[in-house]
C-alpha cells in the first residue's frame, strides 16, 4: 500500500467556495436539493471537475457522478471505485456536513491523476441527492437502491410546498427519467463516504480518523399520557391527574435508560412535547411525548424500546394517569464492510494518523449504498461535537488528513482488477 497525500490547500479553498452558495444571513448554510443554491452549488463543482480532466453525468434523481478513466478499455469496463456523501443541507446548516466528503473525493480523484496513480477501474465521486430530505432523506441513494416508482413524483412532497415532480421539472430536469427500477447488487466494487463525525468522541480522544464501525438504527415513537382536564384553580394539587407531570417524570427518567439497559452507545431524545388543552388555567389532560432512539444493534433497540415502555407505565401510574405508546420503525442498524474497515485502518497506519473505530449515530447515504456495495466510512472530527448548524467546523488540516486516508484506501481498491469476492 503506497500513503497517498491529497492537497490540502485546494481542499481548504473548495469547501470556502462550495460554503458560497446558499450562505445565509445568519451565518449559516440554506442549501436544499433543487434549490436555486443547490444548481449553482452543482454547476461550480461540475466546472470544476470538468476543467480537471474529470467526466461528470447526473442521473435523473439528480445524483452526480464525477468520473477518473482508468487507463485502458477493458480497466474502463469493471465495477467503479466510489467515494461520496452529498451537499445538500439542513436549513441554517453548516459548511462541513456532506461538502467535506464530496470535495474529499474529488480531490481524490484529482490527486489520483496529478500522481499518476494506476487504475485497474474507474473512481467515482458521488454526490447523491436530498440527503438531508427537504423531500424525503436520502432521497438519491435511497432511489438508486430501492428505485422510485411515477406515483412517487407526486407523493412526495417538499419542506416548501413543491411535489418532487414540480422540483424536478423547475430545475431543468425531465422527471420521467428519475422513474427506475431497484438496482440489484453489487453496483460498485466498494463505496467509502467521508463524512464529519458530528458528535465530540474523535475530539475528546485527540484522533484525527474514526472508522465507522455501523450505523446505528432508529425508531421512532409516542407516548401519549392521558390525565383529566381540570379547573386549574378548583383542583386541590393532591386531587389532579395531571397528564404533563406524568410526562415530565417520564422524559426526565430517559437519560438513565442505555445504561440501565448496557446499551452505553444509545441515545434516546424526546424532541417534540405537546399538551392538550394547553391553557394556563386547565390540568393538562394529554400530554404527547414524541420520541426518537438508537443503537448500532437491533437487540439494543429492543432492549431499548422495553425499557421505554417500562418507565412509561410506571410514570403513568404515579400521577394516575394512562400511557399508549405507539412505534414507527424507521431503519435497521448497519453494519459495515470489515475488510473495508481494516483497508482504512491500514491507510492510518501507512500515513501515521491515529485513528479509532465508532459507530454513528446519524443516518448517511452509507446506509443505503451499503445493501447493494461492499461500504465503510471515515469520520473527521466535528469541534465541539457541533453539526447541523453555522457553528459546525472540522480544522482544515484534519479534513485533509481524512481526505489523505480516502486516497490511499482508494487507490488501493481502484489498483487491482480483481473482484473483491476473489480476495
Ligand atoms: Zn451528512
Amino acid at each position: 500500500m503506497v500513503p497517498l497525500r491529497v492537497d490540502g490547500e485546494r481542499l481548504r479553498n473548495a469547501v470556502e467556495t462550495l460554503a458560497t452558495f446558499g450562505n445565509d444571513s445568519g451565518g449559516g448554510i440554506s442549501r436544499s436539493t433543487f434549490s436555486t443554491a443547490d444548481t449553482h452549488a452543482r454547476q461550480w463543482l461540475s466546472e470544476c471537475c470538468r476543467e480537471a480532466g474529470l467526466v461528470v453525468r447526473e442521473d435523473g434523481i439528480g445524483n452526480l457522478f464525477i468520473r477518473a478513466e482508468p487507463g485502458d478499455a477493458a480497466a474502463a469496463e469493471r465495477l467503479p471505485v466510489w467515494a461520496g456523501s452529498h451537499i445538500d443541507s439542513v436549513p441554517s446548516g453548516g459548511r462541513f456536513d456532506g461538502a467535506a466528503g464530496v470535495l474529499a473525493a474529488v480531490e481524490v480523484l484529482r490527486c489520483l491523476r496529478e500522481q499518476r496513480v494506476p487504475l485497474a477501474r474507474p473512481v467515482e465521486a458521488v454526490v447523491w441527492s436530498d440527503e438531508e430530505g427537504c423531500y424525503q432523506g436520502l432521497l438519491g441513494s435511497g432511489t438508486l437502491v430501492d428505485g422510485l416508482a411515477d406515483d412517487d413524483l407526486d407523493a412526495i412532497v417538499g419542506r416548501e410546498g413543491r411535489t418532487l415532480r414540480q422540483a424536478l421539472a423547475e430545475s431543468g430536469r425531465d422527471p420521467n427519467t428519475a422513474v427506475r427500477a431497484p438496482q440489484k447488487p453489487p453496483v460498485a466494487h466498494a463505496y467509502l463516504e467521508l463524512h464529519i463525525e458530528q458528535g465530540p468522541q474523535l475530539e475528546d480522544a485527540g484522533l484525527d480518523v474514526g472508522v465507522v464501525t455501523g450505523i446505528v438504527g432508529l425508531v421512532h415513537g409516542q407516548a401519549t399520557f392521558t390525565g383529566r382536564a381540570d379547573h386549574a384553580g378548583g383542583t386541590p394539587m393532591d386531587r389532579r391527574r395531571d397528564a404533563l407531570r406524568a410526562a415530565a417524570a417520564f422524559v426526565l427518567g430517559l437519560p438513565a435508560l442505555p445504561s440501565q439497559v448496557g446499551r452505553p452507545d444509545s441515545v434516546v431524545t424526546c424532541g417534540d412535547l405537546r399538551v392538550a388543552p394547553g391553557a394556563d388555567n386547565v390540568v393538562p389532560g394529554q400530554a404527547v411525548c414524541r420520541l426518537d432512539f438508537r443503537d448500532p444493534e437491533s437487540q439494543g433497540l429492543s432492549d431499548l424500546r422495553d425499557a421505554v415502555v417500562a418507565l412509561a407505565h410506571r410514570c403513568a401510574k404515579e400521577h394516575d394517569t394512562s400511557v399508549e405508546l405507539d412505534w414507527a420503525h424507521v431503519a435497521d442498524p448497519v453494519f459495515l464492510d470489515a475488510d473495508l474497515q481494516e483497508l482504512i485502518e491500514a491507510s492510518c497506519a501507512q500515513l501515521g494518523y491515529g485513528s479509532m473505530p465508532l459507530p454513528s449515530r446519524a443516518g448517511h447515504d452509507a446506509q443505503k449504498v451499503a445493501t447493494v456495495a461492499p461500504t465503510a466510512m471515515v469520520f473527521v472530527p466535528s469541534q465541539g461535537g457541533r453539526s447541523h448548524c453555522p457553528e459546525e467546523y472540522t480544522d482544515p488540516e484534519q479534513l485533509a488528513r481524512g481526505a489523505d486516508v480516502l486516497a490511499t484506501a482508494v487507490a488501493e481498491l481502484a489498483g487491482s482488477p480483481k473482484p473483491r469476492d476473489d480476495g
